[in-house]
């Protein structure tokens, strides 16, 4: 009988730990999941986003430089926090992470071209950089959607999401404030529709890294 007792002891210990082996196991399975290889393009798509999260900041530091207005130093902050956002899924993802922070610096051509071309526009007023403010977003979230659409992983659709949820507050604030100013903007990269719909939804709290 004691026999018996003993073998069903070890059964249900051995039972146990084959149970909590393979919940340890699958975690760290999940984690290698999260491991999983990028492609070229979504690490090229990855590398994108972090420049163009920089220009976004930097030209808001540049408006803000120019004109004092808080709505350039909090929303240039709040692309700081993305860009950081895009370097930890880098680091995640085991991506070297080639950029610098230095405002202005740019790996990619076109983005350095642009930064130069939406800088030398809003120095010409404060209505002018409201108005870039509202180009970038509306570049950005285009950007966005489409990055999301070819990610293959939760974790960089999260971050896309975040982001692009931080890019519609944006577009929504400088877009009150050119409403203030009585002056209109049609969107050039998103469709009108997607346009109306995010400037009659309300300011929404994001992911980390989406604010
Ligand atoms: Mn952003
Ligand atoms: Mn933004």
């Amino acid at each position: 009988m004691k026999a018996i007792i003993n073998i069903i002891l070890v059964s249900v210990l051995t039972l146990g730990t084959l149970l909590i082996t393979s919940c340890e196991k699958s975690a760290v399975e999940e984690d290698l999941i999260d491991q999983v290889q990028l492609t070229q393009d979504e690490i090229n798509t990855l590398f994108y986003m972090y420049e163009e999260e920089k220009l976004a900041r930097d030209v808001y530091r540049f408006s803000y430089r120019q004109y004092g207005i808080p709505i350039f130093n909090n929303i240039s902050n709040s692309e700081q926090n993305h860009l950081e956002a895009v370097a930890y899924e880098m680091n995640r993802f085991g991506v070297q992470n080639p950029f610098d922070e230095i405002e202005g610096n740019y790996q990619n051509p076109d983005l350095r071209m642009l930064y130069e071309q939406l800088k030398d526009q809003s120095g010409e007023s404060f209505i002018s950089a409201l108005l870039v403010g509202a180009t970038i977003e509306d570049l950005d979230i285009k950007d966005l959607l489409e990055a999301k659409s070819q990610a293959s992983d939760r974790f960089l659709t999260q971050l896309y999401e975040n982001l692009q949820c931080g890019s519609e507050n944006h577009l929504r604030s400088f877009m009150s404030q050119l409403q203030v100013a009585s002056t209109s903007y049609e969107p050039q990269y998103i469709s009108s529709e997607l346009f109306d719909t995010i400037l009659s939804s309300p300011h929404t709290s994001c992911g980390v890294g989406g604010r």
